[in-house]
C-alpha cells in the first residue's frame, strides 16, 4: 500500500537553477542587464556594486520566485529557503556580524523591485532582525541606545503594517499621542525611555488587533517579509498601477535583502533622494532633498520638511544644505552621481543614506520626468555627446507628448493668487476641490472636473489622483509621493503648499483669509506652483524650442507621412501648426450640422422626388463650396482628402414631435407628412444600414452636389493662382461595382464643372477600406481607386462584429481578463483587423504598385498602431490635430525600431 503520497502541488513552472543573486564589493552575481529576473532595483544594486560605488552587501531573490509564490497559492515554496540561508551566510561573512546575534546583530532591509519601477507601490521593511534581545545588543555595540530603540519602533511599525496587515494609523496615533503628551514637535526629540514605552505599547497593540504576538525570531521575520513582498505584487493598488502603465502581471517582483546602513544614528547621519537633473524642467542641475538623523521613507513621507541638497537650492529657502552640513559626504555624492549619469547615459533618480559621515548608495534608476523635462534632457544630452539623435528619439515616449499639447494658463489672464507651493508637475488646470480620493472618483464619474486637495498623498490615493485634473498638497517636497506619482502620470501637481490649511473634517481649505468649501473652483499652475481662486483662462499650446527640435529630428527619420483629420478651418490650422502634411480625412457631414444649413439638409432628406431634392441641394452647394475653398486655402497645396457624405440620413432629422412640428413650420410642410417621413427613415441597425456610398447609389444627386462643390472650389483657387490636388474619397465600399459606378459619377461631374469654368485641374478618386469584403477584394477595387484609406474604426466594428457605441459594457472585462490585449478601438487589433489592413494593402498594390495607402481611423494617432502601420508599409497616417506631434515621433521610432530588427 502506498503511504507516501505527497500533497504538495508540483510547480507548473520549472524551478530555476539559480534564483538568489549575491552582491557585495568584488563579487556581484548580477548586472544592469538582468532586470527581468532581478528587477530594476536589484539589477542596479549589482551594477553599482561592480562600478565600485559603496552599496551595502545583500542578495536578490529573482522575479521567477514571485510566480512560484503565486502558483503555490501565496506560499513560499520550501525549496527556496536553503538558497536564501546560504546567501545570508555570505552577507554575514562580508559584514562580520550575524543575523539574530544578541550581541552585535546584523540587520537587513527587505525591498521589492519589479522590472519597471513602481514608485510607492510596494513596501520596504527596514531594520529587520530586531527583537527584545538583539535591540539591547545593538544599543551596546553602537553605543547609541536611542538609535537602537528608534530602529526597533520603526521596524515594528513597518512590519506590523506590511506583513501583519495591521492598520498603520493605530501605531501612528500612539506615537503622536506620546509626542503631544511630552510637548515634542519632532520625532527626533523622543528619548530612549519614550521609545522603550512606545515599543511596549506597539507590541501590545499589535497583539490586541491581530491576535498574534509580534514575531521575535529573526528568521520568522525574514520569511514573513519576503512573502509579504511577493504578496504585495497583487494588492489592489499595485494592480491599478500596473493597469495604468500596461505592466503585465506575469512579470512579478524580485525581493532584495540587504544589510542595513543607518541614517538615524545622530546628526552626522542622514537619508536622502536626488535627481541628477531637474525632473520637472530638465534643467541640468543636481537636485534633491535629505533629512538629518532619519531613515528610509522619512523624506518622501513628509514627516519633517526635507532640506535641499545643494547650497544654491537651499539659499532660496534659508535652509541648511547637505553641501554645508556634511561636505565630505556631499562631495562623494556629487562624484557618484556624475559617474552614474555617465554610465547609464540618462538622468538618474538616486537614493542614499549617510551613516556617521559615510555615504552609501541604496538605489539608482532612470528618473521619471515630465514631457518637457524629457525633451530638454534629450536635447542637452545630444549636445553633450552623451547620446545620439536616434537614441534620443528612441528614448522619448510619444504618448507622453500629450502633456505638452494641452492648453496652459494664459499669462495675461486676470487672476487672484491664493498661495504658492512647489511646482511639482506642470500643467494649468482648474476644477472643483474635493478632499478625498473616493470623492474625486465619484465626482469624476458624474462628469465633474476635480482638484484633489490633500495634506499629503499615499498609495491609497492612486485612483483619486487618476480621476483628478490636478493635485494640491499642503505638505511634502518635490520627491513626495504626490509629486513623483503625478509626474509619472503627467498630471498637474502643486505640492508642499504650506499656506493652505486643509481641514478634512469640515471639508474646507483655509488660505489667505479665504475659506474654500468642497466644490469651490480653483486653478493650479504646476509650472510655477501657484494656486489661484476660480477658473483662469487658458491658451493653446505651441511647438517651439526643444519640442520643435525633436520633431525636426523625428521628421528626418520617419517614413510614414502624418496627416490630420480636420473638418473645419480652425482644426486644419491647428494641425498645420503641429506639422500635419495634409488632411487625411475631412468629414463633410460635420459641415451639414451648421445651424445655417441643417434645415436645407433636412429638406433634401425628406424630399419626395428628385426635383425637390435637387432644389434643396442647390441651397447647400454654395455653402459646401465655401467650406472646401477655406480648407484648401489653409492647406495651401498640401493634399486634402474629402470624404463624401457617410452617415445614415436619420441622424440629421428631428426626433421629437416638438422639433418635428417646428421644422414643419420653418420649411412650410405638413407635420404629419414630415413625421411619417422621419419614421420611414428609422433603421434597426443604422451602422450597417443605408449609409456611405449606398446613399449615392440610391440618390446620386447628393454626391454630385458635393463633387461639384469640390470642383468649383478648386477652379476658384486655380484661378487665383493657387495649386491643389483634391482627393475625393468614397466611403463604405463593399464591391468594385459600387466604386465603378460612383467613380463614373464623380468624373462626369468634375468634367462638367471644368468645361463650364474652362479650367483644368488634377484630382484623385479613392475609397475608404472599412468593410472586410473590401479588404478581401481590394485587388478588384483598386482598379477604380487612385488611393485607399483604411477606415479602421468601422473596419474594427465590422471585423469584430462589435459596436463601438455599445461595447463599453463588456469590453472592459475583455481587456482586464486578457481576452483582448487592448481596447481594439484605441489600439489596432493587429492579429485580426491588422491582417485585413495588410491584405488590403498588398492586394491593392498588386493591381496598382504605386497605390497610395493611408489610415484615417482613431488608430492613426496611437503609437503602437502607428508602429504596425509602418511595418505594413502604408504611406501615411491621419489623426486628430492634437495628436500630430505624437504621430510624428511614433513614426520616427517605428522607422528606427524597424532598422534595428533588420
Ligand atoms: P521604494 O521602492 O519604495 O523606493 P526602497 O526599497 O527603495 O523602496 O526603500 C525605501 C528606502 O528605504 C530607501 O530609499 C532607503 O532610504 C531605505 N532603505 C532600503 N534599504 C536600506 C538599507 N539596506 N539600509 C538603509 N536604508 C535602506
Ligand atoms: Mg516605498
Ligand atoms: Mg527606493
Amino acid at each position: 500500500m502506498q503511504t507516501n503520497v505527497s500533497t504538495e502541488e508540483k510547480p507548473k513552472t520549472t524551478i530555476p537553477q539559480k534564483f538568489v543573486y549575491f552582491f557585495a564589493a568584488g563579487e556581484s552575481e548580477g548586472n544592469a542587464g538582468m532586470k527581468n529576473i532581478l528587477g530594476g532595483k536589484g539589477a542596479n544594486l549589482a551594477e553599482m556594486t561592480s562600478l565600485g560605488i559603496p552599496v551595502p552587501p545583500g542578495f536578490t531573490i529573482s522575479t521567477e520566485i514571485c510566480t512560484h509564490y503565486s502558483e503555490a497559492g501565496g506560499k513560499l515554496p520550501e525549496w527556496v529557503r536553503p538558497a536564501v540561508t546560504a546567501a545570508m551566510a555570505k552577507v554575514e561573512a562580508k559584514i562580520g556580524k550575524k543575523f539574530g546575534d544578541v550581541k552585535d546583530p546584523l540587520l537587513v532591509s527587505v525591498r521589492s523591485g519589479a522590472r519597471a519601477s513602481m514608485p510607492g507601490m510596494m513596501d520596504t521593511i527596514l531594520n529587520l532582525g530586531l527583537n527584545d534581545q538583539t535591540v539591547e545588543g545593538l544599543a551596546k555595540s553602537s553605543n547609541n541606545p536611542r538609535f537602537a530603540w528608534d530602529s526597533y519602533r520603526r521596524f515594528i511599525q513597518m512590519y506590523s503594517d506590511v506583513v501583519m496587515g495591521m492598520n498603520s494609523s493605530l501605531l501612528e496615533v500612539t506615537l503622536e499621542d506620546l509626542k503631544e503628551e511630552k510637548h515634542y514637535k519632532l520625532d527626533t526629540e523622543m528619548t530612549v525611555d519614550d521609545l522603550k514605552i512606545l515599543v511596549k505599547k506597539f507590541k501590545d497593540l499589535v497583539h490586541q488587533m491581530t491576535g498574534q504576538s509580534f514575531p521575535a525570531d529573526p528568521w520568522e521575520q525574514l520569511w514573513g517579509a519576503v512573502s509579504a513582498v511577493f504578496s504585495s505584487w497583487n494588492t489592489p493598488r499595485a494592480i491599478t498601477y500596473r493597469e495604468l502603465h500596461s505592466i503585465p502581471a506575469s512579470w512579478g517582483t524580485a525581493v532584495n535583502v540587504q544589510s542595513m546602513v543607518f541614517g538615524n544614528m545622530g546628526d552626522d547621519s542622514a537619508t536622502g533622494v536626488a535627481f541628477t537633473r531637474n525632473p520637472s524642467t530638465g534643467e541640468k542641475a543636481f537636485y534633491g532633498e535629505f533629512l538629518i538623523n532619519a531613515q528610509g521613507e522619512d523624506v518622501v513621507a513628509g514627516i519633517r520638511t526635507p532640506q535641499p541638497i545643494t547650497k544654491i537650492a537651499a539659499a532660496a529657502s534659508g535652509q541648511m544644505s547637505l553641501e554645508e552640513a556634511l561636505p565630505h559626504a556631499y562631495n562623494q555624492l556629487v562624484e557618484i552621481y556624475k559617474k552614474l549619469e555617465a554610465h547609464y547615459r540618462d538622468m538618474q533618480d538616486i537614493e542614499f543614506t549617510i551613516e556617521k559621515g559615510t555615504l552609501w548608495m541604496l538605489q539608482t534608476r532612470n528618473g521619471k520626468r515630465t514631457a518637457a523635462a524629457a525633451l530638454k534632457i534629450a536635447c542637452d544630452m545630444i549636445d553633450e555627446k552623451l547620446i545620439t539623435e536616434q537614441e534620443a528619439i528612441l528614448r522619448l515616449e510619444p504618448s507622453a507628448l500629450d502633456q505638452l499639447l494641452h492648453p496652459t494658463l494664459d499669462p495675461k489672464a486676470q487672476k487672484t493668487v491664493l498661495a504658492k507651493g512647489l511646482p511639482a508637475s506642470p500643467g494649468g488646470v482648474n476644477g472643483q476641490i474635493v478632499f478625498s480620493s473616493e470623492e474625486a472618483v465619484e465626482w469624476k464619474e458624474q462628469g465633474k472636473k476635480v482638484i484633489l486637495v490633500r495634506v499629503e498623498t499615499s498609495p491609497e490615493d492612486i485612483a483619486g489622483m487618476i480621476a483628478a485634473q490636478g493635485i494640491l498638497t499642503s505638505r511634502g517636497g518635490m520627491t513626495s509621493h504626490a509629486a513623483v506619482v503625478a509626474r509619472g502620470m503627467g498630471k498637474c501637481c502643486v505640492a508642499g503648499c504650506g499656506d493652505v490649511d486643509v481641514d478634512y473634517r469640515n471639508e474646507t481649505m483655509k488660505v489667505k483669509g479665504y475659506v474654500l468649501k468642497k466644490g469651490d473652483v480653483i486653478t493650479l499652475d504646476g509650472s510655477t506652483g501657484e494656486v489661484y481662486l476660480g477658473e483662469v483662462k487658458t491658451i493653446e499650446p505651441k511647438l517651439e524650442g526643444t519640442f520643435e527640435r525633436i520633431m525636426k529630428i523625428a521628421d528626418g527619420v520617419r517614413k510614414l507621412k502624418v496627416r490630420t483629420n480636420a473638418d473645419t478651418p480652425k482644426d486644419a490650422q491647428t494641425a498645420r501648426n503641429f506639422g500635419a502634411e495634409g488632411i487625411g480625412l475631412c468629414r463633410t457631414e460635420h459641415m451639414f450640422f451648421g445651424p445655417d444649413r441643417i434645415d436645407a439638409v433636412r429638406e433634401m432628406i425628406i424630399a419626395d422626388n428628385k426635383t425637390e431634392r435637387e432644389r434643396a441641394l442647390a441651397k447647400l452647394l454654395p455653402m459646401q463650396r465655401d467650406d472646401f475653398y477655406q480648407l484648401f486655402k489653409i492647406m495651401d497645396g498640401l493634399p486634402v482628402t474629402i470624404r463624401l457624405l457617410d452617415p445614415p440620413l436619420h441622424e440629421f432629422v428631428p426626433h421629437t414631435d416638438e422639433e418635428t412640428k417646428d421644422l414643419a413650420k420653418r420649411i412650410g410642410t405638413d407635420f404629419e407628412r414630415l413625421r411619417s417621413k422621419v419614421k420611414s427613415l428609422h433603421e434597426f441597425n443604422p451602422m450597417l444600414g443605408h449609409r456611405g456610398c449606398r446613399l449615392a447609389i440610391t440618390y446620386p444627386e447628393i454626391y454630385a452636389m458635393q463633387v461639384r462643390a469640390i470642383a468649383e472650389a478648386a477652379c476658384q483657387l486655380i484661378s487665383e493662382g493657387k495649386k491643389l490636388i483634391p482627393e475625393i474619397m468614397i466611403p463604405l465600399i463593399a464591391t468594385d461595382k459600387e466604386l465603378d459606378t460612383l467613380r463614373v459619377l464623380t468624373v462626369n461631374e468634375v468634367k462638367k464643372v471644368q468645361a463650364e469654368k474652362g479650367i483644368k485641374f488634377d484630382y484623385q478618386v479613392g475609397t475608404m477600406i472599412e468593410l472586410p469584403r473590401a479588404a478581401i477584394t481590394a485587388d478588384s477595387i483598386a482598379e477604380y481607386a487612385d488611393f485607399f484609406s483604411f477606415g479602421t474604426n468601422d473596419l474594427t466594428q465590422t471585423t469584430l462584429g462589435l459596436s463601438r457605441d455599445d461595447s463599453g459594457r463588456f469590453l472592459g472585462t475583455y481587456v482586464s481578463t486578457g481576452i483582448l490585449p487592448k481596447d481594439p478601438f484605441m489600439s489596432i487589433d493587429q492579429q485580426g483587423v491588422g491582417s485585413l489592413v495588410r491584405m488590403g494593402t498588398d492586394l491593392g498594390r498588386r493591381t496598382k504598385p504605386h497605390l497610395k495607402v493611408g489610415v484615417c481611423g482613431e488608430h492613426g494617432g496611437d503609437p503602437d498602431s502607428i508602429e504596425f502601420f509602418h511595418r505594413v508599409g502604408l504611406d501615411y497616417v491621419s489623426c486628430s490635430p492634437f495628436r500630430v506631434p505624437i504621430a510624428r515621433l511614433a513614426a520616427a521610432r517605428a522607422a528606427l525600431l524597424g532598422k534595428k530588427l533588420h
